[in-house]
Parts: C-alpha cells; structure tokens; sequence
C-alpha cells in the first residue's frame, strides 16, 4: 500500500472547517476502469506531489477511486446569475478532495471535476466527457503561460464509462488545481438565504486566505470589494489583450482570487471582430468579446450587493459605499486595458493621444480582417508586408504615425523589441487545433494534444516549432461553434 508520505500530499482543509451552510460532505462516486490520460508534471512537483509515484499510483486518486489519507471530500454550495438569472446551484458534479499545502506553504484546492453525481447535481449525471475535459486541461494550461491568472489541470483520467450528451462519450475526469473556488455566486449564495453571522464568517475567512493583508484595514470588507474589483479588472484586461472568450462568464464562474475559472465554451478569437461570439447557447451576445468588460461589471455589482450587510448597518449608508466603489470598476479596467496595449505597441510611457492611435488600430484591424494574434505579431517582428491587409495605404499611414510615437521614446530599437516580444505571444491555442487535439484524444491518440501543450508552452519565445501553429484557420462558411460540454 503506498503511503500519503510517497506520494506528497499534504493536506489540510479549511473550507470544512466553515459553517455547515458552505458544503455538503460527498464522497466521489468510484468508477470501473480508470486510466491516466495526462499527468501535469511540472505542476505536480510545484505542489509538492511525487511525479514518478503519481504515474504510478495516482490513477486510482484522480479517479476517485481511492481517498488519500487527509482528504476531506466535500460538494461546496454557491448560487449564481446564469445568463442573468439567479439560481442556487453547487457543485453538482465537482468534489473537493481537500486543499493541498505546498513545500512552499501555499494552498491550493484540488478538485475532482467530473466525479459522480453530488447533493447538488439535480437533474445531471455529475460526470463529463473525455472532450470537455481536455479542453479545459489545454486551455487553462494555455492560459497559465500566457501569463494570465488561472486555474490549473493537473490530470485527466478516463472512467472506463461511457455517458451520454447527443452521442455516447467516453466518460472523464479532470483534477483541477485552484488557490480556492471561492466564488461571486458563493458570496450570492449565503446573503441570499438571509445568514449574516455566515457571511461575515465567510468574508474574514476569504480575507484570510486571499488578502490576509486586508485583515488591519479601516473597514476590511469594503477594501475586499475594492481588491476582487482590482483583480477581476486586471483579469478581464489580460483576456481582452489575447483575444480570450470565456463564453460563460456566469457570476458563479467569477472567483474572487481573481483567476480564471471554467473553461467550458471559450475560445480564443482568430480575426479581430469585437461581436465574436463562440458559444451555441449565448443566441444573444451577452457574453461577446466586447462585452467582457461588462460583464466583469455587472456581476461585480452581485459581489457588491451580496457585500451590502457588511458593508454598514445603514442600508442607504451601504449602498452608497458599495456604488461609490463600482462606479470607479470601467476606468481602472481600461487603465490596465490601455497600460496592456502600450506594451503590446512598444511603448513604455503615455501620452494622451495614446488611445487614438490604440482605437485606430483596432478599427483597421476590424475592416480588414486581421488576425489578432498574428497582426501583433507582425509589428513586434516587422513583418507586416506577409499580411495582405497590412499593405493598405490607411494601414501604412497608421503604421507611420505608430513609428513615429514609438521614436519619441528614449528607449533603444532593441528595447523597444523586446517589450513586445514579452507582450505579444506567438500563439494561442487556436481553434482548429484544439478540435484536432481533441478528435485524436477522443479516438485515443494522444500525441496530437501532446505536440500541442508543448508549443504552448513558451507562448512568448517565439520558436521556429511554433509557426506552424500560429496560422489561423482555412476561411470557412460554418463560424466556430463551442458547446458547455455538461
Ligand atoms: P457550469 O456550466 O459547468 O458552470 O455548471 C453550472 C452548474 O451546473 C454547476 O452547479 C454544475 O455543478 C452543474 N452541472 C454541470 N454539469 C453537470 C452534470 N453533468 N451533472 C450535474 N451537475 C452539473
Ligand atoms: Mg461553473
């Protein structure tokens, strides 16, 4: 029998030690025949995991087959505004193992996704497919080098299970890594069932483990809206600034760490066109690339009034103080917005005619089609003339206008350079090659995922191995569909 001490984990829960309220003690249901698909190594070891004994033994882990010693499983309850309506949910097809403390004294949850049906699962299986889960490993990973705060993956095993969608899918699950899942909807979720005593708990013990230095402030929960304002801020702008589209950006998929969380419908946009909107089910647009910013906002604003008890016994005293602080959300977004362009655009300081030239490129970017990545690309390495809709007279135009801004900097041409090509990656895992991945995965070909997760690794070094997978799609009639995959 191998032993907790082997195998590196290390845990020790705090969210079981919260009121009853937050989450329901579940087990994973086991399933008949798991094997390992992918191992995260380099994430293992960060988490102080024993790699060689994890491809060994862990497989009964992932699973859920197995509990490690300290473990604690359990379902945690939140609620969330999908598509805008509120509804009570949970984990309804997640299990918390337990929160894994690093050699380095950090916390990390690790959260079996796809583990079997929960109190919270309703009408659902609680599992998930082979594809989805992948998807999310790539992406999130992806999204990790890019520099770009985020849940990570550290294993996907297969269940040996098939489940059933539209078509019969091998069934899967994915070991996710969080700093928490603490979310919007968890802070929606115990205000809205009127326990104040529970949210005041929940808020020291968010403060506790995500702003511990917020603990000594004046008024520290309204410093904790001001903080998760900042960080979803900064977050929403690293997205915009790689043409990212969460797709789902639900108030239960905000957490309030600021990473990244649920990667079911999202995408990556080729050509820049602000109305790009991937998912099947967002008919109307909601979640569009232009509007993430928004929608960062507006689920905000539930954050805040979920915060209201907290904020002042007087309700209007209350309300003041948590409008006064969302109304600052749009500017100290586009502060990071535009501090995320000057530097994709070589620029190390300000001068106000900035935007302009910013919204001009953009404009000339939409009408003539350009890729978004690759048009980046282009001016860090000086190769517009390879892009048939850089060699426009408008384009040239701006293109003067852009040198001559960039020269007015006490900054060397190498300086300049370099700034850019720590800015502007050299690919995103694009579309078709993420399905590709994906449609060998499901037949059982790993290699295909496996070539790709590596070039994705260094989004910023800019190798030759690379190129390849910098090209965007063959021109299509049928725009890229993404589906939740549930
Ligand atoms: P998501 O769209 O993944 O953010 O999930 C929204 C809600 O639906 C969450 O409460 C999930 O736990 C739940 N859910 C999603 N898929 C399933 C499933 N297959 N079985 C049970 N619950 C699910
Ligand atoms: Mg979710």
């Amino acid at each position: 029998m191998i032993t907790n001490n082997e195998l590196g984990w290390n845990f020790d829960n705090s969210y079981t030690r919260l009121p009853n309220e937050f989450f329901t003690k579940t087990n994973p249901i086991p399933v008949s025949d798991p094997k390992l698909v992918i191992l995260n190594d380099s994430l293992a070891q960060l988490l102080g995991l024993d790699v060689t004994e994890l491809m060994n033994h862990g497989v009964e882990i992932f699973a859920g087959n197995r509990i490690p010693d300290g473990a604690e499983p359990l379902a945690q309850s939140y609620a969330g505004h999908q598509f805008g309506h509120f509804t009570m949910l949970g984990d309804g097809r997640a299990v918390l193992l337990g929160e894994q403390i690093t050699p380095d004294k950090a916390r990390f949850d690790i959260q079996l996704k796809g583990a079997g049906r929960t109190p919270y699962s309703r009408g659902g299986d609680g599992r998930a497919a082979i594809g989805p889960m992948l998807r999310e490993y790539i992406i999130s990973e992806a999204m990790h080098s890019l520099r770009i705060p985020t849940t990570r993956s550290l294993a996907v095993v297969t269940t040996g299970e098939p489940i059933y969608r539209e078509t019969e899918l091998p069934g899967a699950i994915l070991t996710r890594i969080a700093s928490s899942h603490i979310r919007v909807g968890t802070f929606q979720f115990i205000t809205g069932l009127g326990k104040i005593a529970e949210l005041k708990t929940f808020a020291d013990y968010t403060i506790d483990r995500h702003y511990p230095n917020l603990r000594d402030a004046d008024h520290p929960y309204l410093a904790l809206l001001r903080e998760v304002i900042k960080r979803q801020a900064s977050l929403i702008a690293k997205w915009q600034l790689v043409g990212f589209i969460h797709g789902v950006m639900n108030t239960d998929n905000m957490t309030i760490s600021g990473e990244t969380i649920d990667y079911g419908p999202c995408a990556f946009m080729d050509t820049y066109d602000p109305e790009t909107v991937f998912s099947s089910i967002d008919t109307g647009g909601r979640y569009a690339y232009k509007n993430q910013p928004y929608i960062g906002g507006w689920n905000l604003a539930r954050f805040a009034e979920s915060l209201l008890p907290l904020l002042n016994e007087n309700e209007e005293k209350a309300l003041q103080l948590a409008q006064d602080e969302m109304t600052k959300y749009i500017g100290i977004y586009r502060e990071y917005w535009h501090d995320g362009m000057r530097e994709k655009l070589g620029l190390f300081d300000q001068e106000e005619a900035d935007q302009d030239l910013i919204e001009e490129l953009l404009e000339l970017m939409k009408r003539n089609q350009l890729d978004f990545t690759n048009t980046f690309v282009a001016l860090t390495f000086d190769t517009l003339e390879n892009i048939k809709g850089c060699r426009t007279d408008d384009f040239k135009k701006w293109y003067d206008k852009w040198k001559e801004r960039q020269n007015r900097q006490t900054r060397s041409t190498e300086e300049i350079h370099e700034l850019m090509r720590a800015s502007n990656p050299a690919i995103i895992p694009r579309n078709h090659r993420v399905e590709e991945a994906l449609d060998a995965a499901t037949e059982g070909d790993y290699s295909v995922m496996e070539r790709l997760l590596e070039v994705l690794k260094n989004p910023f070094e800019h190798t030759p191995e690379q190129e390849a997978y910098a090209n965007p799609p063959e021109p299509t009639n049928t725009p890229y569909q993404t589906f939740c995959g549930t």
